[in-house]
């Protein structure tokens, strides 16, 4: 059974109700965690503004940073722990929960060296005037995390957040918390003062809703569906509360007829079979340079054929998806797929040893997909990637614009002209050229245009979004 996690201690909520948690490789509940309620929000938030007003508010900079880094450290201790919860509550193949483990400790050093860079300005006034800036910790901040990558986004977002001077109250998702209850733990035995990370569990609509509407979380940052996007932001708006959102893509890799395919290959791949597609930033869309069409279906179908899809524990190309509502979905899209006739170039296999109760799902590659249907324009968020072809550049960039989001395009050319003016025309908040996110970016900034939402986390950027600027005049004749 799993608790709380608020001011330092494990609690259990007031609502004497639990959530069982399954492993999604075989579909067994493993364990418990709280259905917490708005009441169990207003304590974390209490506890949050306690710690800020007594403790942290009164830390130094470089203090803070000596915090995080302790933090750091304590997670890569822990890192084949973490990744062994992880690889249970998300179904992640062995290598992929350890990845993320490590792009976890990998936050907190990057914004443990962050804390005491953060700087104000001076401005030039009227004469007998000084103004300067200060950027200020917003206070209480509110973090609603997916279960995709449960640690990844805690990183990002509750790292950041905390190396301007916050306090934090999370709410991950039902599906996968385990992880973040634990790093929570670890945080307070490296020194953080109660009340700084706090964990509240349970449903969207109980403990996301309760932290977005309280008059006490003083910034949202929301990773997950536009839908639940829009909810917060008009949540948020009544109290005129600002917000961070990602909300996912449609991200488009597009392949132009004198790119490196051998680098090109493995990346598109990746792009969208790790953690089974379920990544705000996968690479779901193909646009071919129609003179390279078929020659790169064939190599990427043969590709696909060798791919195997099996609990996480035997560390294979995809594990299973989180559970049979996100399985049933990317059904539903396939089935979708069948009644319009579009071609499937290949598939991947589920292997013989995968539990029938498991949520797996083969990955998929499909060919001449109208750019109106709804496999060109919805995220899918399983191993489906959809090809079609472009005939020159400005039809490459209208297939490229032409879905409601903006997350990211990946490029692949050796123009180094056409480098810079597909980045330019793309409507995206990061385009990779002749790489796919390599790398893992934790120092760059990310984050959406359009219906893939506004804000940036990553990099150093997030944290101006983490922090208000207060803005100095004084007159001393
Ligand atoms: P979701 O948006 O419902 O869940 C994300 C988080 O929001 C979870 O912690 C959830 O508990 C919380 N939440 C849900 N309803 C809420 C509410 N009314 N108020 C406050 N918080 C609330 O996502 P999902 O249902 O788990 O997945 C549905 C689809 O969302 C997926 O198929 C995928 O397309 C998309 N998604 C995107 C990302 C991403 O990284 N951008 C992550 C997860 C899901």
């Amino acid at each position: 059974m799993q608790f709380n996690y608020i001011a330092n201690a494990s609690i259990p909520s007031s609502s004497g109700r639990t959530i069982p948690m399954l492993d999604p490789s075989d579909g067994q509940a493993f364990d418990e965690i709280q259905r917490s309620n708005a009441a169990d929000v207003d304590s974390a938030v209490r506890a949050a503004r306690q710690a800020m007003d007594s403790v942290w508010s009164k830390l130094g900079a470089a203090e803070r940073g000596r915090l995080l880094m302790r933090l750091s450290l304590k997670i890569t201790d822990y890192v084949a722990e973490l990744a062994a919860i992880e690889q249970r509550d998300c179904g992640k193949p062995t290598t992929q929960a350890r990845a993320d483990a490590t792009a976890l400790a990998r936050y907190f050093e990057f914004y443990a060296g962050a804390c005491d860079k953060l700087h104000g300005e001076t401005i030039p006034y009227l004469d007998g005037y000084s103004v300067l800036t200060w950027r200020e910790p917003h206070g209480v901040t509110g973090h609603i995390i997916p279960w995709n990558y449960p640690m990844q986004i805690f990183g990002r977002s509750v790292g950041g957040a905390l190396a301007a001077g916050n306090v934090c109250v999370v709410k991950p998702a039902e599906d996968a918390c385990l992880s973040l209850i634990r790093v929570a733990q670890l945080a307070a035995e490296v020194g953080f003062p109660a009340g700084v990370i706090n964990i509240v569990t349970g449903y969207g609509h109980e403990v996301g809703d309760a932290l977005a509407r309280h008059p006490g979380i003083d910034h949202i940052s929301f990773t997950g569906s536009p839908t639940v996007g829009t909810l917060i932001q008009q949540v948020a708006s009544q109290r005129h509360c600002p917000v961070t959102l990602e909300l996912g893509g449609k991200s488009p890799q597009i392949v132009f007829a004198d790119a490196d395919l051998d680098a090109a290959i493995p990346a598109i791949i990746n792009g969208i079979v790790q953690n089974a597609g379920q990544t705000c930033s996968a690479g779901s869309r193909l646009l071919v340079d129609q003179a390279i069409y078929e020659p790169l279906l064939e190599r990427l179908g043969q590709a696909f054929e060798k791919l195997r899809v099996g609990p996480a524990a035997m560390d294979l190309d995809l594990g299973p998806l989180i559970r049979q509502s996100q399985q049933q979905r990317v059904w539903d899209f396939l089935s979708d797929a069948q009644v319009a006739n579009i071609p499937m170039v290949a598939q991947g296999r589920i292997v013989d040893d995968a539990p029938e109760t498991g949520f797996y799902q083969a990955p998929t590659l499909l060919r001449d997909v109208p750019v109106t249907h709804r496999l060109s324009q919805e995220e899918v968020f399983g191993p489906v990637l959809v090809a079609m072809s472009f005939r020159d550049e400005d039809h490459a960039v209208a297939l490229a614009n032409a879905t409601a989001f903006g997350l990211v395009t990946g490029v692949w050319t050796r123009d180094g002209g056409r480098q810079f003016r597909m980045a330019k025309r793309v409507r995206a908040g990061q385009v990779f050229i002749n790489n796919y996110g390599a790398g893992g970016g934790v120092e760059l900034p990310f984050g959406g245009v359009k219906s893939s939402g506004h804000g940036r986390e990553k990099g150093f950027e997030a944290l101006y979004g983490f922090t208000t600027l207060k803005t100095v005049a004084i007159r001393h004749g």
